[in-house]
């Protein structure tokens, strides 16, 4: 790193929780910086205290895993595992963790007495998926992130309508939020992965371009944005765990 950034972060002072300036600070201090380039920096230099990756192990999930695995193997992995995930998500997070050498997969599990008041058919889902995420993935995961100061997550610009404004840092309930992949289109994700050699989650070849619990995702059709396979028929394009989109500081998010 050159001497002007580390100047840079001398002044940063950042707290170990995070506040709305850090963000803005942060996004203009790596604009135009390459992505591996980034990573080092933050992870090498303990920029961001304690960090943990989120992580869905679904369609693109491999490639952010590699990125900060190959610096960082022993950065903390939350898995939320809902209970609704389909098998070969379950088989492909065993064979990326192994790929990559991942030391600390956490598998986040709704709690069982919320699930036994609230979800006592186990098809919540199928009525009032809002309240189904809430127990099955938004609690549980604010729980897990409590002790974190930072979180990685996979999120891309090119997935959806509503993310195309998604900044590389964000800040939510003081929290550092990163999105290494901000930038990345399908081409550079499929470039990564051949240029790794990383195993494709099972479901892509046959039409799964988004991958959540298996109630809620359906094949994407030709021409559709990579997420439409989400809650179709619904009013909902998010868990839960990630707020709308704001573009912190970036005059051009797509950088
Ligand atoms: S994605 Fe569907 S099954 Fe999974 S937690 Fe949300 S509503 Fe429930």
């Amino acid at each position: 790193m050159g001497s002007a950034a580390l100047r840079t972060l001398d002044r940063l002072d950042l707290a170990p929780r995070y506040r709305e300036a850090d963000a803005v600070r942060l996004n203009h201090m790596f604009r135009g910086r390459d992505t591996v380039e980034m990573l080092t920096v933050l992870l090498n230099e303990n920029m961001l205290g304690d960090a943990a990756i989120v992580s869905s192990f679904g369609a693109e999930s491999a490639a952010l895993l590699h990125l900060i695995g190959s610096i960082d193997p022993d950065i903390a992995v939350l898995f939320l595992e809902t209970g609704k995930h389909f098998p070969e998500t379950l088989a492909y997070r065993d064979q990326l963790i192994e790929r990559i050498g991942l030391t600390n997969l956490r598998n986040i599990s709704p709690d069982a007495g919320t699930l036994a008041e609230k979800d006592t058919t186990g098809l919540r889902w199928s009525y009032d998926p809002d309240g189904c995420c809430e127990i099955r993935k938004v609690l549980p995961l604010r729980a897990a992130l409590a002790p974190f100061d930072a979180q990685f997550t996979g999120r891309k610009a090119f997935q959806s309508k509503t993310r195309t404004a998604l900044p590389r840092f964000e800040v939510e309930e003081g929290r550092l939020k990163v999105n290494p992949l901000a930038d990345w289109d399908r081409a550079a994700i499929d470039a990564y992965m051949t240029a790794h050699d990383l195993p494709v989650h099972p479901l892509v070849a046959q039409g799964y371009l988004s991958i959540g619990c298996a109630p809620c995702t359906s094949i994407v059709k030709p021409g559709e944005d990579p997420r439409s396979g989400r809650w179709r028929g619904w009013d909902k394009v998010e868990c839960g765990i990630h707020t709308p989109v704001d573009t912190h500081g970036m005059d051009d998010p797509i950088f």
